[in-house]
């Protein structure tokens, strides 16, 4: 066995998870749709069967004011309890077990109606709390309980109760947010007695032979967050009044720190959950950024945890765990941090799925079965687009040949897997590589794909995936060998000088700041990574924080855009600030309402407003966006076969990797 440790039973006393992963808690957006249940119960049957040792299913607040936003879901009443049966049958028919989430949003819910255990407006919600009675509190500790106790019914195998990322529980526990002066504040003691008789509640109402998990802060990473030594005081307490495994908490939602987003290294938080394994005896999850069988065995091997938890890698794979135990850790759809169907979604309050998987959350709508008629299918193009389809296509039995002009598959992708912090994009197109073998998909590198090739050979179809080219941009001076594209200087094809100005501030202008900023990744150097965002690894302050080192910047880069609109504010919605971070700690100067008028020996000629300015610098880099790439298109439509567009060469504007990816999956289900 490859995989000895993650794949190890662990034995809880009542009862045995079946090995050492943990399924970490994901809002689907599924809980509140109609019909989301039955939807629901499909993804985590998937997913148990996969190989999953135990599953946490999103929050699920245990009353009315705790909801994350007014239509969140909530358990709290015996009426409710038979659509969560629908879910817990599935996961056990599988094979699997499950647990439910109780969260209570505390102040931040998004509703007027949130509490708290202080007034204290949140800086990420626009409500700002009322301060909890005495009687709310106690009634809140009831509810939890009673929560417990329908999840029971309902079937679960346990319950996780949500006590990090600054949720209410979270914060009871911190002075940053209890102001209080009754029992339930002021003191360290106070301050815990919340959680503490929140578990001693549920552990009376649900009896010894119950999973309770409990999901404990081990690193606030905000100002007045919990020190060091309460966190082992309060998981020593938690201990004592009968948790049966402590989850990892990194990070509140406000903290100013990254904590999932693809450039936290792998694994990136483990040394927190190791720090406390010294203290407590109950089994210990870490958590984070633990998305390849390797790194979790070697979190576990090391003995830095007991379990480990990952929650996207499931989006990206639910076969996750049976891939690692027949040692096929190659064939895993790897989750690349990207956060953009998943968590972007949820904060949109759109259904969550996964670029990478656009399956995921989709199972009874996005179906591939056998062909009934194979047919011989051309694609042009393998970026993700033509290789999603290929590999969903040839797995229905279609006989697929793909064509790539380049020497390598992955289309853009290639150039983003550059950028630092982006190293995990090399994993997509390992696995699709994978795929595509595995699908007996016919690769033919450095082809062109062209009106030639389809009269020499019979196809019944014709897919063009050809993508996009940068946008070039016709102006006096524009044709200087000093002004290059994006595509150009990732390629290594030309060389940058120290004084640069990026024209354009979309998704690759950032990142091409970054990549001219910041001469080696701090992701694949973690102790860089901690020192560059100010994580305390010797936790001398409380919350785990450290003053940022800031790394000299070799060279002057001016960022620009013509919108006057805040510079960044089409990035993702959970990563766009960390963007907006990096561009600072490097010393990005950021100029918006810019219109450009030359280039010369002086430099970039451009105006802001009434303002005529002249930046000196040496190179200019087109970000300005891109064009599909249609050359052959009108050729394509020639042949006379049938003809579809996907990925960027079907619509340019607003492309990214999921639409690629997922119009590539549409498409081969169709066809
Ligand atoms: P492409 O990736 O452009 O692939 C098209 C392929 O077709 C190429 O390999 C090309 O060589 C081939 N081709 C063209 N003509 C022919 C022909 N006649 N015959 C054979 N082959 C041909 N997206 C995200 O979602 N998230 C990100 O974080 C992200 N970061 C990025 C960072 C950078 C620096 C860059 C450049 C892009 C980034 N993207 C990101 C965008 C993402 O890579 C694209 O949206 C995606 O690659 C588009 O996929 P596609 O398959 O439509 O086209
Ligand atoms: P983009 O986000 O559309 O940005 C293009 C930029 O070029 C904008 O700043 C635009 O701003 C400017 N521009 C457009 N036309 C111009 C013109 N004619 N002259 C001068 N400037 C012009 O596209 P992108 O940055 O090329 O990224 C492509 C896609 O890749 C994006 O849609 C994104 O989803 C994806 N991507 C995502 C990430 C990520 O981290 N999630 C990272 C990289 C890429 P003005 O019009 O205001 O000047
Ligand atoms: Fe992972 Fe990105 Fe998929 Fe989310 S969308 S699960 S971050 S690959």
């Amino acid at each position: 066995m490859s995989f000895p440790h993650l794949l190890a039973p662990l034995d809880l006393g009542f009862t045995t998870l079946k090995n050492r992963v943990l399924m970490g808690s994901m809002h689907t957006g599924l809980e509140e749709e109609k019909g989301g249940f039955e939807k629901l119960a499909a993804f985590y049957r998937e997913r148990a069967a996969g190989g999953v040792g135990l599953i946490v299913t999103g929050g699920i607040s245990p009353n009315l004011r705790g909801r994350l936003a007014p239509n969140a879901t909530q358990l709290s009443f015996p009426w409710q309890v038979g659509r969560h049966r629908i879910v817990t049958d599935a996961v056990h028919e599988a094979g699997g077990k499950i647990c439910m989430q109780i969260l209570h949003a505390g102040r931040y819910g998004y509703h007027p109606f949130s509490l708290a255990p202080s007034a204290i407006k949140s800086p990420i919600t626009p409500f700002k709390p009322g301060a909890m009675s005495n009687r709310q509190v106690r009634g809140t500790i009831k509810d939890y309980a009673s929560s417990a106790k329908l999840a029971k019914k309902a079937g679960y195998d346990g319950v996780e109760v949500m006590g990090s990322e600054g949720y209410l529980i979270n914060q009871f526990i911190c002075e940053r947010t209890n102001k209080r002066t009754d029992d339930w504040g002021g003191s360290f003691e106070k301050r815990i007695r919340f959680p503490l008789e929140i578990v001693r509640a549920i552990r009376a109402e649900v009896g010894s032979d119950f999973i309770i998990i409990f999901r404990l802060s081990m690193i606030d990473l905000v100002e007045d967050g919990s020190s060091w030594e309460e966190v082992v005081a309060l998981a020593k307490a938690l201990e004592t009044a009968g948790v049966s495994i402590i989850n990892t908490g990194i990070g509140w939602h406000e903290a100013r720190v990254p904590t999932i987003a693809t450039s936290v290294p792998r694994a990136g938080f483990a040394w927190v959950t190791e720090r406390l394994k010294k203290e407590v005896s109950v089994p210990l999850v870490a958590t984070n950024r633990i998305n390849t069988p390797e790194i979790a065995e070697q979190v576990l091997s090391s003995g830095q945890a007991d379990m480990v938890s990952m929650a996207r890698p499931f989006l990206a794979d639910p076969e996750f765990v049976n891939k690692a135990a027949a040692n096929q850790s190659a064939l895993i759809n790897t989750c690349i941090g990207c956060n953009q169907a998943c968590l972007d979604h949820t904060f949109k309050m759109q259904r969550a799925t996964c670029l990478v998987n656009p399956r995921a959350c989709y199972e009874t709508e996005i179906t591939f079965h056998p062909t009934q008629s194979p047919k011989r299918i051309a694609v042009m193009g393998a970026g993700p687009a033509g290789m999603a389809f290929s590999v969903y296509a040839a797995g229905r039995g279609h006989k697929v040949v793909l064509f790539e002009a380049k020497t390598e598959v992955g289309g853009q992708f290639n150039l983003a897997r550059k950028i630092p912090g982006k190293e995990e994009f090399n994993e997509t197109i390992r696995y699709f590589n994978e795929q595509m073998q595995q699908t007996g998909v016919e690769l033919r590198l450095n082809t062109r794909l062209d009106a030639s090739v389809l009269c020499a050979e019979h196809f019944d179809e014709v897919v063009i995936a050809s993508g996009v080219v940068p946008r070039a941009l016709d102006l006096p001076g524009f044709d200087s060998p000093k002004v290059v594209t994006y595509q150009q200087v990732l390629n290594g094809e030309v060389e940058v000088g120290d004084k640069v100005a990026l024209i354009g501030a979309g998704g690759i202008g950032f990142d091409m700041a970054h990549f001219l900023g910041e001469k080696q990744s701090t992701t694949l150097d973690p102790k860089r990574w901690r020192a560059q965002w100010g994580i305390d690894e010797s936790y001398a302050n409380r919350g785990g924080l450290a003053t940022p080192v800031k790394e000299a910047t070799e060279r002057t880069i001016y960022l620009l855009q013509r919108k006057t609109t805040p510079m960044g504010k089409g990035l993702g919605k959970t990563t766009g600030w960390i963007h907006r971070a990096v561009a600072k700690m490097h010393g990005v100067v950021q100029m918006t309402g810019v219109s450009y008028e030359r280039f010369d020996e002086k430099g970039l000629h451009i105006r802001v407003g009434d303002d005529a300015q002249v930046l000196d610098v040496d190179t200019v880099v087109l970000c300005a966006g891109q064009e599909s790439n249609r050359v052959l298109l009108s050729e394509m439509e020639g042949t006379g076969k049938p003809v579809h567009l996907i990925g960027g060469v079907d619509v340019a504007a607003e492309l990214d990797a999921k639409r690629a990816i997922r119009q590539g999956a549409e498409l081969a289900m169709r066809i």
